[in-house]
């Protein structure tokens, strides 16, 4: 999505951190930068983070200063000097994403991908302008996923996963955010039926084919993330996967979450998220009572896509409760409305 828009932007902002570099940056200040020893098990993440600053705004500037220092994938060698990346470059970053043109509310969009029935969105809000999202399907292609039962037919994940995923992108364009469907598949769109077929052909942001080996699927979708983030460099960003369980040892059922165990704004936005789904809860079902959690796990995509990562599970295969929410559309849309809600205050709580 935005592909047209994306070049000319990210054309700008380079000219512009190029423009407000090279001028108004005093040439020595590289040479100031404070020097640093990486200890053993060290990535760039730890290391800005052990030295009071955000991965967030000094991932970039730090590959830039470090480039011919680092290891594989970016990776930091134990035992070398780095460079710390100068704070008073942060007028640069500002500068660069203020140029970020203004949607205007009551504006409509046009986006295939929701399929033609939802293909129009209006803009009713800017309640999300400046706010990117990345939005991460789980599985897809030749993967599945977990396959639950209900009425006699298969409910594969990948399917209610992604039209979740669809009906949450829709609305957070609504609200004025920019937002990637990192899993995209261009035939299947927002579909208000209860089984959702299975296909394979899904690929990955912007237009590639998913391998079956776990480790390269899960590589190409953090790298598609990775690759976006940088772009968005300054802005507001979080990585956002969804998920249905199905490990049956585990006790978890309803919506719960997951955040990255080193990540504070993690596991903020994902109590946020949770304590949004049980006032729904309890406003729409007073009686029903919700147990969704939020704890870290070590997975993947959420330890290395560079945004805030929050990984949401939409409920647990095994539990024929949850299945039955998933294969309800307006349920579905009901979960899309509510983790738009948790995100609206994410966004006003920790922009
Ligand atoms: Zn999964």
């Amino acid at each position: 999505m935005f592909v047209s828009n994306l070049h000319i932007k990210s054309f700008i902002k380079i000219f512009l951190i190029f423009f407000l570099v090279t001028f108004l940056v005093p040439v020595n200040s590289w040479s100031q930068s404070k020097e640093v020893v990486a200890l053993k098990g060290d990535g760039i993440y730890r290391l800005l983070t052990r030295y009071g600053l955000s991965s967030a705004q000094y991932m970039d500037d730090f590959i830039a200063l470090n480039k011919s220092n680092l290891g594989r994938n970016n990776s930091l060698l134990a035992g070398v000097k780095y460079k710390l990346p100068d704070t008073a470059k942060l007028p640069a970053t500002s500068a660069a994403t203020s140029i970020t043109p203004s949607k205007g509310t009551g504006k409509m969009v046009h986006y295939d991908i929701f399929g033609s029935k939802y293909a129009d969105i209006e803009i009713k809000s800017n309640d999300l302008k400046g706010a990117v999202y990345y939005l991460v399907g789980g599985h897809g292609g030749p993967d599945p996923g977990a396959v639950g039962k209900y009425n006699g037919y298969h409910v594969y994940e990948d399917e209610y996963a992604y039209d979740v995923t669809l009906r949450l992108a829709k609305n957070l364009i609504a609200e004025g955010a920019t937002v990637y469907l990192i899993t995209r598949d261009k035939n299947d769109g927002i579909r208000d039926d209860y089984s959702l077929k299975a296909d394979k052909d899904e690929v990955c942001y912007p237009n590639l084919q998913i391998p079956l080996n776990q480790t390269r699927r899960l590589r190409q979708r953090t790298e598609a993330v990775n690759n976006l983030y940088k772009k968005h460099k300054g802005s507001f960003q979080r990585m956002i996967a969804v998920h249905v369980d199905s490990r049956s040892r585990n006790e978890n059922i309803d919506i719960f979450f997951y955040h990255d165990k080193r990540s504070e704004t993690g596991e903020k936005a994902c109590k946020i998220l949770r304590d949004t789904i049980e006032k729904k809860y309890h406003e729409h079902q007073p009686n029903r009572g919700y147990t969704g959690t939020v704890s870290t796990r070590n997975l993947y995509v959420v330890r290395n896509t560079w945004p805030t990562a929050v990984f949401i599970e939409l409920g647990n295969m095994n539990h024929q409760r949850d299945v039955k929410r998933l294969v309800i559309p307006s349920n579905r849309q009901a979960v899309a409305n509510w983790l738009t809600f948790g995100l609206i205050t994410d966004y006003k709580t920790n922009k």
